[in-house]
């Protein structure tokens, strides 16, 4: 029942046709990533996505991890299977050679990472972490710092963990209250952090902390805190193992889902201070995670993506084999599964259409990093670091709820059987709903779309990206025909409509803080929507000049061709609806009394 098959073709026709895996392997240092070498990355990566990652999801989630007399412990097969990826090497397939990664784009690491939270997003957190705290150090580290460390995190012979949260400190990092006192070199750290995933466990020799704190004299606010790496073991330069350090896992949380992933309290200096090393200079702990929040945020977007697959794939499953009823209009003799009811039919399309949109915009979002980051050409790097900004908050914020949303259909598929958790369908739907709350909420995500993408430039991101979506929408029209037609037309249609969202957001909410943030989750949805939209009509393209010019997979093409044309009719659509919803609501919702709700 929750077997789980790598969509391969499905993600190699995304590399491939909208990421423009060829362009990001040309730029300097990608050398490596020709097409075989990703090609048998990809299969290798599927393998053990299949076969040793997936087998442990829904065992981990009834067995949890477990604290016991102070010590962690995460299920049954965590250990080999993250032996396995360290052996392996996958930890570091998007990380320099010179510590131990590959040297590949973060193009080719995400087709990787998609499986491996499609195969155990519980598990998946730990390196996710992980490749969080690389970037952190790479970003931001001194030359020891990153000779100490980031050979045994890109390895995977250590892993990391991010420490933001404090009980009164969510969202609002402003109110952190951990504190950092110099001692010497470094710094002694007092405080307590909760909701820290893998924040403690067994499965490597030592784990890094990295924590925002402040120290002393610091200005209050935003702008007084820093970012420190905290070992759980101290260690000398050499990276041997010394003495415990004064950080402890006080409780595990106990949660909706990913039981599998340790949620730790930890406590920061019950004695003499957790011993702290700064990063990235005093006072500039926020900016730093800012820099690496692209990546974080585009991995968790990524969790969305992975759990919607999983689940329709078992949804499907469980759809061809459930016999119930003569579907309405049904004339073969015989039974027939649900499948064939119309609307099993409906969920189903909503399923992979949505799919399929969210695998390009993630894709098509990494390889907007790889090319604000490697890109040799000033003005090409400018355009890429322009679309990676404004499309992190709809990955992010989109693929998450998407996910959610897609996770719940899966249940509704299996009926009464997805409510009940042998079949697995449930376990999608309780992992997938932390994503749209970690890595900062759905909302946060679209203040920052909001406030910091749209607003700050007038518009100017967003209509150059509504352009672009103009000339795909043209091409669309004018080559017609049964699919191209109508998805030109709904392209074109969905754009206008988000124009004019777009006129009364620069007119009417940018003066009015309020509304503008009444209006932030809305206009998200509506981005994300419409942006999946532009991907799918990108892909019907390349499919009909696959199928006009002769190719051995007709059927492939002529299946992307009818997803692009079903989420054109019946998802872009929503496009008007949410117009509609920022235009009149936004005000409706900022009149709105505390009284009243
Ligand atoms: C399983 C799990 C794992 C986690 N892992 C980590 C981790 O590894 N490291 C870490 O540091 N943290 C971690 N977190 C914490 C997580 O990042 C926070 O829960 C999240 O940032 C939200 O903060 P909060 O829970 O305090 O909610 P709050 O900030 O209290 O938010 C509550 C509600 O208010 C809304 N809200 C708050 N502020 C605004 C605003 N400015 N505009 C609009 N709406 C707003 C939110 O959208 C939300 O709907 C984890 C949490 C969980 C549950």
């Amino acid at each position: 029942m929750t077997t789980y098959l790598p969509p391969l073709d499905d993600m190699r026709f995304v590399l491939a046709e909208l990421a423009g895996l060829d362009q990001i392997a040309a730029l300097p240092g990608f050398e490596e990533a020709t097409p075989d070498l990703v090609d048998s990355i990809l299969t290798e990566a599927g393998h053990i996505a299949e076969q040793a990652l997936a087998p442990l999801n829904a065992p981990g989630d009834r067995q949890g991890a477990r604290l016991v007399d102070g010590v962690v412990t995460t299920p049954d097969g965590w250990q080999d299977a993250l032996n396995t990826l360290t052996e392996g090497g996958w930890n570091g397939v998007a990380f320099p050679a010179e510590f131990g990664g590959m040297g590949l784009p973060n193009l080719v690491n995400a087709p990787i990472q998609e499986m491996w939270h499609s195969a155990n997003m519980a598990f998946a957190l730990c390196p996710m972490l992980t490749q969080g705290a690389v970037n952190a150090i790479l970003s931001y580290g001194t030359d020891d710092q990153k000779a100490l460390y980031l050979p045994r995190l890109v390895t995977g012979e250590w892993t990391g963990t991010m420490n933001l949260t404090e009980p009164q400190a969510g969202s609002d990092l402003a109110a952190l209250r951990s504190m950092a006192t110099p001692d010497g070199d470094a710094y002694r750290i007092k405080g307590q952090k909760i909701f820290i995933t893998y924040g403690d466990h067994e499965l490597t020799s030592n784990i890094i902390h990295l924590v925002l704190a402040r120290t002393p004299d610091a200005p209050p606010g935003i702008k007084g805190i820093s970012l420190f790496i905290v070992p759980k073991f101290l260690t000398n330069d050499a990276g041997e193992i010394g003495a415990r350090n004064d950080v402890h896992c006080v409780s595990l949380e106990h949660k909706l889902g990913i039981h599998g992933s340790p949620t730790a309290v930890l406590s920061f200096g019950d004695h003499e201070g957790a011993v702290g090393y700064l990063i990235g200079g005093l006072h500039r702990g926020v900016e730093c995670m800012f820099t690496m929040m692209n990546h974080a945020r585009l991995s968790v977007g990524m969790q969305g993506l992975s759990i919607a697959e999983r689940a329709y794939q078992q949804a499907r499953g469980y759809a061809r084999e459930r016999i119930q009823g003569k579907p309405a209009g049904w004339t073969a003799d015989g039974k027939t599964g649900i499948v064939n009811h119309p609307d099993v039919r409906r969920m189903l399309m909503t399923m992979k259409s949505k799919i399929e949109a969210m695998r390009a915009l993630v894709y098509v979002s990494w390889a907007a990093i790889d090319g604000a980051h490697s890109n040799p050409d000033s003005e090409q790097q400018a355009r890429a670091a322009l679309m990676a900004d404004l499309l992190t908050p709809i990955t992010k914020g989109w693929c998450t709820e998407t996910g959610v949303e897609l996770a719940s259909l899966g249940v509704q598929i299996h009926g009464g059987m997805g409510y009940i958790e042998e079949t697995g369908a449930a376990q999608h739907f309780r992992d997938a709903r932390i994503t749209t709350i970690y890595e900062g909420t759905t909302a946060i995500q679209g203040n920052d779309l909001m406030f910091r993408k749209l607003l700050r430039d007038k518009g100017a991101a967003v209509e150059g990206l509504l352009a672009d979506m103009d000339q795909v929408a043209r091409q669309a029209t004018t080559l017609g025909g049964p699919h191209l037609g109508l998805i030109g037309a709904g392209l074109a249609t969905a754009v206008a409509q988000t124009r004019q969202a777009v006129k009364w957001l620069l007119d009417a909410a940018a003066p009015n803080a309020g509304l503008a943030a009444a209006a932030a989750v809305p206009f998200l949805r509506l981005m994300g929507t419409l942006v999946g939209g532009y991907q799918l009509a990108r892909a019907a393209l390349v499919s009909q000049a696959r199928l006009a010019a002769g190719t051995d997979t007709p059927d492939f093409y002529t299946a992307k061709l009818t997803t692009a044309q079903f989420y054109a009719a019946s998802i872009l659509p929503e496009v008007a609806a949410l117009t509609q919803s920022i235009v009149i609501s936004s005000d409706l919702v900022m009149a709105l009394d505390e009284p009243l709700l």
